[in-house]
């Protein structure tokens, strides 16, 4: 235990006052790895250098000491993803849900909205806008 002990605080010590990571860093790790699983897959190298690439920018972000610069980069990388992200949670709790809930959006203002699934016949009134409608759920 007190080797590892030494190993977590040497690393703690190496990594204070360094960026760390965030949402960006994640999102490039990701990338990384799909690229290099479609080019181990598909023979195409170029693909694997983007991954190498990536990931070095990635780990450059991590360890360096300018915290502003790359929070900065992580709050653009948020604002210009942001509507892609929610389009991806909204998809996965669908998938998670969709056993649980049916799914509709709003005929005036195109809010989604979830009802319990199996109530039957049953008359929506939208959270937005107050739109009455009539759904089979
Ligand atoms: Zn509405």
């Amino acid at each position: 235990m007190r080797f590892l002990d030494k190993i977590r605080t040497g690393f703690s010590r190496f990594m204070s006052g360094r960026y760390g990571a965030d949402q960006l860093s994640m999102a490039m790790l990701w990338t990384a790895l799909i690229l290099s699983l479609i080019s181990s897959f598909g023979g195409v190298p170029l693909l694997t250098l983007l991954a190498d690439a990536l990931l070095i920018v990635m780990f450059y972000r991590m360890l360096s000491k300018d915290r502003y610069r790359r929070q900065h980069e992580n709050q653009t990388y948020l604002q210009k993803t942001d509507k892609v992200r929610r389009a991806v949670t909204e998809w996965a709790n669908r998938v998670k849900n969709g056993k649980k809930y049916r799914y509709f959006t709003c005929p005036q203002c195109k809010m989604r909205l979830r009802v319990p699934r199996g109530v039957g016949n049953i008359t929506i009134t939208c959270k937005g806008c107050g739109t009455r409608f009539d759904k089979k759920a």
